[in-house]
């Protein structure tokens, strides 16, 4: 499904293009810029209860974990720290290195941006700290229906995780409301997919819009993205995690990667976690981790563990602000840091899993959500990256566990 979704999004591009240059009358134009306008509504309309509820669904799944406090306490320390080690080494690697600033952003893309940012206007232009922090305050709490309707996803965010934290204390052991709203989560999960269907039509407007005038530019900067993401994820996984698994897990390098090597390929090939899982476990058997913690450890980190996504999804969000002419100050690199943590929690182990949650990280910090359509060009080496990184984290997640908490 996946090969074939993308040989759309390359046909959709190209036929974009082809048809930019042939179109004399400019109707065409008028056409295109009416799917653009549809694919843009559809995935606004579907982002947040996306969002809403699959953060509220990922916190009740701790309900389950709390059970096993020690094992569950290293695993999800572990968790937050090498996400955060991630999304750092991401940041600081696209604000040193940048490759695509002898790029001009596409003038026509930063005209786009006026009408998102407008509304973050304060938000965007306060100058002091406690100017920024009142900005950000303001945003964060608000009533939660004002949030959805407006789609201020950082208001979004605080009221999941609000709400999901007071469920996870308040309800009995044996209510039913955690598997309501997970069975609640699958339905919104389908509307995405169904939203994702439009993609190749979304595409197709979105690059006949940018090939008027703007397609050579594009693809220098693309070009240098998939540069930048795939050297440091690579960076993340073959120097960082190794050291992890070395130093907190008791095993060298080359025995960790010969015991691990299968779930790669099979992680590379599939770009799914959650599909890498049977093999997964495998490699974490040969590797002498008990069977408690490998079920504990493993499906937990398939669905909230993804180093390789969030490093993606700060790169990505530094890029796509350029190409679209936006500023980040320190405020909102700060959102990009925490928003693609969340996200990347949120996010489910399939492929291109981390494109519907993305979008929260995009639309925080005022890039309009074209940016999408931009990463969809590239998407399926980086997805197939990403997820070897992704799964690597996991095993590595579960020789810490067997170490610190002591289950076999
Ligand atoms: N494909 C990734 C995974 O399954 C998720 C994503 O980043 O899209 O781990």
């Amino acid at each position: 499904m996946q090969r074939y979704l993308f040989g759309f999004v390359i046909g959709a591009a190209a036929l974009g293009w082809l048809l930019a240059q042939i179109d004399g009358s400019g109707s065409l134009a008028e056409t295109m810029s009416l799917l653009k306008t549809l694919f843009l509504s559809v995935l606004k309309m579907v982002v947040a209860p996306l969002v809403f509820f699959s953060l509220l669904a990922g916190i009740l799944r701790l309900r389950a974990a709390a059970e096993l406090t020690r094992l569950s306490t290293v695993t999800l320390i572990y968790y937050l720290c090498t996400t955060a080690i991630a999304v750092s080494l991401g940041l600081v690697a696209v604000f040193w290195i940048h490759p695509w600033s002898a790029v001009p952003p596409p003038a026509e893309l930063a005209a786009t941006t006026a009408a998102f940012t407008a509304e973050d206007a304060a938000f965007t232009q306060a100058q002091s700290f406690t100017g920024l922090l009142a900005a950000l305050v303001g945003r964060m709490f608000v009533n939660p229906f004002a949030a959805l309707a407006e789609l201020n996803i950082l208001g979004i965010v605080v009221g999941g995780v609000v709400l999901g934290l007071a469920l996870l204390l308040a309800l009995p052991k044996e209510s039913r409301v955690p598997a309501a709203i997970d069975e609640i989560t699958v339905a919104v999960y389908r509307i995405a997919g169904w939203a994702v269907m439009l993609v190749p039509l979304g595409v197709l407007a979105i690059v006949y819009q940018m090939s008027t005038s703007s397609g050579a530019q594009l693809l220098q900067g693309l070009g240098a993205f998939v540069v930048l993401v795939v050297a440091v994820t690579l960076g993340h996984g073959l120097v960082v995690l190794p050291l992890i698994a070395w130093l907190a897990g008791g095993r060298n390098p080359v025995a960790f990667a010969r015991h691990a090597g299968r779930a790669f390929v099979v992680a590379l090939s599939t770009s799914s976690s959650a599909a890498t899982l049977p093999v997964t476990f495998q490699a974490a058997q040969s590797l002498r981790v008990g069977r408690t913690t490998a079920s504990f450890v493993l499906p937990l980190g398939a669905t909230i563990n993804m180093d390789g996504t969030a490093l993606f999804e700060g790169i990505a969000a530094v890029f796509l602000a350029y190409l679209f002419g936006i500023e980040l100050g320190p405020l909102a690199t700060a959102t990009v840091f925490l928003l693609a943590m969340m996200s990347s929690i949120g996010a489910p182990g399939i492929p291109s899993g981390s494109m519907a949650a993305m979008q929260m990280v995009l639309l925080a910090v005022g890039i309009p959500l074209e940016g999408i359509a931009v990463l969809l060009l590239v998407e399926r080496p980086l997805d197939a990256v990403r997820t070897a990184v992704n799964v690597e984290g996991d095993l590595v997640g579960s020789l810490v566990a067997t170490r610190f908490a002591g289950t076999r």
